[in-house]
């Protein structure tokens, strides 16, 4: 059972954060893992860290999701190394916060061109051959907050990951006569790069709002992940899934224990 030991995985934004506790979890399941983000310099040390993780080939891959000609080469690079490709993880996304009062067309233009368009993209760039795959899978890192729950300041942020689950009902359908399942992690609060910017006050404040009482890890949403891409979840498309601590669920903080 479980074993992705044959699968070879593309994970964007996988070069930090949660995409290289994903790609860190499919590594060591035996998985050939591509590694794709802007910089050079993230990419080169993840890509020496995953070798050391697992038998699997390991594949470091510039690409600026935002730029559909950019995700189309990443994808050509990717099926040259591994002769092909089972699962894409579109994890890559950024989070700045700006107030809707205040909030520019360039804030807003610069989210949903990386969020939104950035998974239309590698979905599109990948698609061939996740269905010459015969079983490919298609994992998408979406949120918590915009899905189910709002953060002041993010509004922008909560649009782009609420179109993520739209994008993915469609996508599940069009692509289920092809055997590629569409699905959605909605990570809570995760310790990453990204989120040590917001800051340890903002930190503090959200580990007292988890009845599970800590921030996750980026390997939380990696176990679901390959979970997603085993041969035993076939059946499971255009799901959404929160991987949160319980994060949503108290009706206030007197509700939560700790
Ligand atoms: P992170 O630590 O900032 O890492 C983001 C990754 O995405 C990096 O590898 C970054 O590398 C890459 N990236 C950013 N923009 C890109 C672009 N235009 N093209 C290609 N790669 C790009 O962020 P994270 O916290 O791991 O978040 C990852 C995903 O999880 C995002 O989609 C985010 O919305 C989602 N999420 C995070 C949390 C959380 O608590 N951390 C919660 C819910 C959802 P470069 O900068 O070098 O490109």
């Amino acid at each position: 059972m479980f074993d992705l030991q044959s699968r070879s995985v593309l994970v964007t934004g996988g070069s930090k954060g949660i995409g290289r506790g994903i790609a860190g979890v499919f590594a060591r399941a035996g998985a050939d893992v591509a590694v794709a983000a802007r910089s050079a310099a993230g990419l080169d040390e993840t890509v020496a860290a995953l070798d050391e993780l697992g038998p699997g080939k390991v594949v470091g891959v510039r690409v600026d999701v935002s730029d559909r000609q950019s995700c189309t080469e990443m994808a050509a690079t990717v099926i040259d190394a591994f002769g092909g490709l089972d699962v894409l993880c579109a994890n890559a996304g950024i989070f700045p916060d700006a107030p809707l009062a205040t909030m520019t067309v360039e804030q807003l233009n610069e989210i949903m061109g990386i969020n939104v368009n950035g998974t239309f993209f590698a979905v599109q760039a990948c698609l061939d051959a996740l269905i010459a795959s015969g079983s490919g899978r298609i994992i998408l890192t979406s949120s918590i907050t915009g899905p189910i729950t709002g953060y002041p300041g993010w509004s922008h942020y909560g649009a782009t990951k609420a179109a993520q689950l739209g994008f993915m009902r469609t996508a599940a359908i069009e692509l289920a006569p092809h055997k590629i399942t569409v699905n959605a992690i909605l990570p809570g609060n995760i310790m990453s790069e990204g989120m040590a910017e917001n800051g340890e006050e903002y930190i503090a404040s959200m580990a007292r709002s988890i009845p599970a009482g800590a921030l996750g890890t980026p390997e939380d949403i990696g176990h679901l992940a390959a979970f997603l891409a085993t041969a035993e979840a076939a059946y499971i498309t255009g799901q959404s899934i929160a991987v949160d601590g319980g994060q949503v669920l108290p009706e206030s903080l007197d509700a939560i224990i700790n």
